[in-house]
């Protein structure tokens, strides 16, 4: 081993709002904080966040409060969540995001100066804190802007290709600079992961090219147990035209100011199918609908704001029905609302600003004019590593994780804007315990075995030079194989054709070869990249053909129905003795009687 060695405490994987907020409480708690992020401080993929994050803060309507937040979570997640992490989310967020707002975050006000709130799908009082549809941003702003006045040693344009660990423990990682090609090693006492998720393995995503799925296959990688890798979100509205942008998200934002969704006979379709158990707190009529998204307290929300899994798979149907768009998808329009507001295109541009250019720029249309074309796409990954609810730390000792990269949380589905508030609730408590644990447990060394073996692992394309196979067409192959075997509607067959299609590629990356140097090679990242591809693709495989049910965002066309069986455990993932994937169920915890009696009460 010759490589530069770099010391930390606590060294935190990735620098969205998750990793941010974990380092900056470890270093309040008195850590040496190390960041490394594959891409530069302040572009990680949290920057596209849109709608906002959720808190019961009560400042739209009163009648909010933890207790009605922690039931919307549980219901959306139909009763996967853990609970734990459910409660603490719901309690500690309004402190998180009044906390950003002491760190300078400009959030949108209500008419008394306060924060303002909108409206999202599954949550039962407006309860997004935002700054217009570019909520990310002013998120990433403000604990960029705070964590660099703590001294976080920060390493941009770097990626973590392996985890190390001294027994059990897990002490550090090796990462090469994406500029330069070379290796360092990271020495740390405490290691948190928080790489986000992994929508680059399927074709059509809204997610940034950082989501590579890379901190679950470093944890798995090392040992540590995955969990729910089934569940993952096809958000309804991405973008469909022009091919070029496919996928690119259209915030529920616009749906939560009163844009609706048709079929190409001008239908609201979604009026058509509305779940039993959100059938009375759904509108049934358009013009309550449309009260709901101005405010008026005594109307219930237009069932465009049903939850996700749900508006995706009625799209879906209408496609396949034969009455969708030109182009394969529906149609969203919040042009309509000239007919309620005098001064509609004003008002559009300003709460939408993001989407008014994006479909201007990208699609040549004017969405204050007329109707959007849009369609489900890859968007979250509910599963993750598993983690304790209260610390954050995954099954290894020293490791812990946060935000999309962890489970637990969201169950079987998540609600929009509980990821935002989760970073910061979470990103808070992983980086507070991380620094503890670094305390309790002194100096760790390196195995430089582990080092010189992940390396060589690294390199191994450039041995097999230009004539190996393009590691693009592998990625490419992977990316159709999840799209159309395990994707929105899934069935058994396809998914174990899936699995033998994964096996294949598997093997195909074995072989995968690059030319050139180590300066800035993208081809030699992307060989390096379907190593985490292809295990989180065949997680989120053997999950989803074990879960022979229909649950959240996971729908099985042979078993379309909710199973009370698989109400009650998760599907762990561990790497076995002998390499192989194994797969667990265990169960979840009883509620206790407290938050029992919460989820009825608000029923
Ligand atoms: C378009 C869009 C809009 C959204 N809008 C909302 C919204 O309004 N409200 C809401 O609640 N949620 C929203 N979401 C979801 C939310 O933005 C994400 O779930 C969240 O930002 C994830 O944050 P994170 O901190 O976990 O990870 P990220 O912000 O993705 O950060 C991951 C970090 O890890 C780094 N990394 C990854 N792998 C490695 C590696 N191998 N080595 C080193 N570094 C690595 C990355 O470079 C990056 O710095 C939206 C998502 C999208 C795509």
């Amino acid at each position: 081993m010759n490589h530069p060695v770099f010391d930390h405490d606590v060294l935190v994987i990735g620098a969205g709002g998750a990793g941010l907020r974990a380092a900056i409480e470890a270093s309040a708690h008195g850590a040496a904080v190390g960041v490394i992020t594959k891409s530069l401080l302040g572009k990680a993929h949290t920057v596209m966040a849109e709608g906002g994050m959720a808190a019961a803060l009560a400042n739209v309507d009163d009648r909010d409060s933890w207790r009605v937040h922690f039931a919307d979570t549980m219901r959306g997640g139909q009763y996967l969540n853990n609970w734990r992490m459910a409660e603490l989310h719901a309690k500690e967020a309004p402190a998180r995001v009044r906390e950003l707002e002491a760190w300078g975050a400009v959030f949108d006000r209500t008419k008394d100066g306060r924060i303002l709130q909108r409206n999202f799908g599954g949550h039962r009082y407006p309860r997004l804190a935002h700054v217009g549809d570019r909520t990310g941003l002013e998120l990433i702003r403000t604990l960029q802007d705070h964590g660099v006045h703590r001294g976080l040693d920060v390493h941009m344009e770097h990626t973590v290709i392996s985890l190390l660990k001294d027994g059990p423990r897990v002490v550090g990682a090796v990462a090469y600079d994406r500029e330069r090609g070379r290796f360092k090693v990271f020495r740390a006492k405490a290691v948190v992961i928080a790489t986000g998720g992994l929508g680059r393995a399927y074709r059509i995503t809204s997610n940034s090219w950082e989501y590579t799925g890379d901190g679950y296959a470093l944890a798995y990688d090392a040992g540590a147990d995955l969990q729910d890798l089934e569940f993952i979100q096809f958000h309804p509205t991405g973008m469909i035209w022009p091919p070029s942008v496919r996928g690119l998200l259209v915030t529920e934002a616009v749906r939560g100011e009163g844009g609706v969704l048709l079929n190409k006979d001008g239908r609201r379709f979604m009026f058509d199918d509305i779940p039993d158990n959100y059938k009375s707190q759904t509108a049934d009529n358009e013009d309550e609908g449309w009260r709901y998204t101005q405010g008026d307290k005594a109307a219930r929300r237009p069932p465009e704001l049903l939850t996700r899994d749900h508006v995706a798979r009625c799209i879906n149907r209408e496609v396949k029905a034969g009455r969708g768009s030109p182009h394969g998808g529906v149609f969203l329009d919040i042009a309509w609302i000239r007919r309620r507001l005098p001064n509609s295109v004003e008002h559009i541009k300003r709460k939408l600003p993001s989407m008014y250019h994006q479909f201007k720029q990208l699609a040549d249309l004017d969405i204050t004019d007329q109707p959007m074309e849009i369609g489900p796409t890859t968007h979250y990954t509910m599963g993750g590593i598993r983690v304790d609810g209260d610390t954050q730390m995954s099954s290894l000792p020293g490791l812990f994780a946060a935000g999309e990269a962890a489970a637990g949380l969201h169950g079987a589905n998540r609600l929009g804007g509980n990821s935002l508030s989760d970073l910061i609730v979470f990103g808070q408590r992983a980086g507070e315990h991380a620094a503890a644990f670094a305390k309790a447990n002194g100096a760790v060394t390196i195995d430089e075995r582990q080092v010189d073996a992940a390396t060589a692992r690294a390199l191994a394309p450039f041995d097999r030079g230009p004539a190996g196979e393009n590691p693009y067409a592998i990625q490419h192959d992977l990316q159709d194989t999840m799209q159309d075997l395990v994707g929105i509607v899934r069935q058994e067959s396809e998914m174990r054709h899936a699995l033998e299609q994964l096996r294949a590629l598997g093997a195909r990356a074995e072989r995968a070869g690059v030319g050139g140097n180590r300066e800035y090679n993208n081809g030699w990242h992307t060989a390096i990249d379907l190593h985490n591809l292809l295990t989180v693709s065949e997680c989120i495989t053997r999950a989803a053909i074990e879960r022979k049910e229909s649950r959240g965002a996971h729908f099985r066309e042979d078993f379309p129905a909710k199973s009370d069986e698989y109400g009650h455990f998760n599907f762990v993932i561990r790497k076995g003795a002998d390499g192989a994937m194994t797969l667990s169920r265990v169960p979840i915890p009883d509620l206790p009687a407290e938050l029992k009696q919460v989820v009825e009460e608000n029923k």
